[in-house]
């Protein structure tokens, strides 16, 4: 019954651990109905297990009942794994669902691997590779912004930008490979002038799929820096953040003015917070340094946290850090609100009218979520995207350069062919994602396509 081209029977918890509302046990494989008929009794007696139909009734483990569920089968091909598969819904909570997992193992199952169920809708060819990965990221995402980006992968949006990129590059190679092999009848330097322009515009589109920040944002996670004037409480506000989490704190080699770096997970986002010296260039070099530093930090965060000490009348170098020029997201954290304000949000928002601001203490722990809630927002803050997955993003941003390579040996007046190792390499990096078989494809188009020397 195991191996081979029929797959043994697997079982797991479909849903997440922990105490939820309903609980899922999910089994595919070909004896799921059989041991969904052992594992529930329905309530009626008449009981076919119709396609998609929920039927209500007792789960029952050793023969006894155990929990009222719903269950549910999906036969093949029209199930997830394009395998059968059966489905109960029991109560929510780890032990129930995991007596049933147990039970449906006693019954001829077994525990599914991570991803077995995904993996089984892969090979039967119910999704591609990239719609695969998409499924992968959809379970691990944390944010409501990847888990779009997910989703939209799991419906092939990605697949599709993929696959357009790919035929734009198999009409591309047939063009090269027709004037290498028919130099008579096809000009090759036309053919190359062609060529240079069309992969051009094919590594332009996946180079804006793959945005910079994007990338980082998806590899590194969020890069927040916290900038203000000495005193203002940056230190301890960067404090405060970490308190609430388990963070490792790195004091980067250097002088006091130096810039601290810290890493925090808010809801599964990664962040690393950057505290900057003061922006005041002081005397001595260390000084001027350090101020240098960060303003390099501010120019390439994604989130600029700009701290004002409001028991304070505005200084000049709140100022002045309030008009710093930056793409990054901001936010005008008030802080130390626990003492009489002498600067309020309207001081504010006369300098910088469409600041987020928030009030804070970062000594009594207040509005301390404010600051994670915006954090977490400026992670999530990608607008149209084309690609998620760092495998996908990777394979693109590998294409894209070697489409570039190509164009140089083309403008460089190199052979044609030298053009076409990197062109090659392209095609096969973006078919890699959609586990399409390519070289035969491409080979299929020249002759289709140009049918040269019939
Ligand atoms: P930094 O130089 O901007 O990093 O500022 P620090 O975090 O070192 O804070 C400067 C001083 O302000 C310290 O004495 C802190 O205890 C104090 N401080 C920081 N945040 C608050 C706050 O929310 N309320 C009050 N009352 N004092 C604060």
């Amino acid at each position: 019954m195991t191996g081979g081209f029929e797959n043994d029977t697997i079982a797991a918890i479909a849903t997440p651990s922990g105490e939820g509302g309903i609980a899922i046990v999910r089994i595919s494989g070909g004896r799921a109905k059989e041991i969904l008929q052992r594992l529930f009794s329905p309530a009626k007696a008449d009981c076919p297990f119709e396609q998609c139909r929920l039927y209500y009734g007792r789960v029952m483990v050793s023969g006894k009942p155990f929990d009222e569920g719903l269950a549910v089968m999906m036969y093949a091909p029209r199930s997830y794994t394009r395998e059968d598969v059966a489905e109960l819904q029991l109560h929510g909570g780890a032990y129930l669902a995991r007596a049933v997992l147990k039970e449906a193992c006693e019954l001829g199952a077994r525990p599914a691997e991570a991803g077995e169920f995904t993996r089984r809708a892969f090979e039967n060819g119910r999704i591609d590779l990239s719609q695969a990965e998409g499924v992968m990221s959809l379970i691990r995402a944390s944010g409501e912004e990847s888990a779009r980006a997910a989703l939209r992968q799991l419906e092939g949006g990605s697949s599709a930008f993929i696959k357009k990129q790919l035929a734009a590059l198999y009409e591309a190679v047939a063009g090269v490979e027709a004037a290498i092999d028919y130099p008579d009848e096809i000009d090759e330097a036309e053919a190359a002038g062609n060529l240079a322009e069309s992969l051009q515009k094919i590594a332009a589109e996946l180079e804006s799929a793959v945005r910079e920040k994007d990338w980082r944002l998806m590899t590194e996670g969020l890069y927040a820096v916290l900038c203000g004037r000495p005193n203002v409480g940056k230190s301890s506000l960067m404090n405060a953040l970490l308190r609430q989490d388990r963070s490792i704190v790195t004091d980067k080699a250097g002088t006091t003015r130096d810039t601290i770096e810290a890493r925090l997970t808010i809801s599964g986002q990664a962040i690393t917070l950057t505290d900057t010296a003061g922006l005041r260039s002081g005397a001595d070099e260390a000084e001027r340094e350090g101020v240098s530093r960060a303003k390099k930090a501010i120019e390439s965060a994604d989130a600029l946290l700009t701290v004002i000490d409001a028991s304070m009348p505005l200084t000049d170098e709140d100022r002045e850090t309030l008009a710093l020029r930056s793409e990054a997201k901001r936010l005008v954290i008030l802080n130390k609100s626990d003492l009489k304000t002498l600067t309020d949000e309207s001081d504010i928002r006369r300098l910088c009218a469409d600041a987020e601001i928030v009030s804070v203490s970062a000594k009594e722990g207040l509005n301390i979520e404010r600051v994670k809630d915006f954090l977490l927002r400026a992670a999530s803050h990608r607008s149209e995207f084309e690609l998620s997955g760092v495998r996908q993003m990777r394979a693109a941003k590998e294409a894209a350069q070697a489409l570039r390579s190509a164009t140089d040996a083309l403008s460089a007046g190199l052979p044609v062919d030298l053009a076409e190792i990197d062109i090659r390499r392209a095609v096969s990096l973006l078919g890699s994602l959609t586990g399409d078989e390519v070289e035969e494809r491409i080979l299929d188009r020249v002759f289709s396509d140009f049918c040269v020397g019939k």
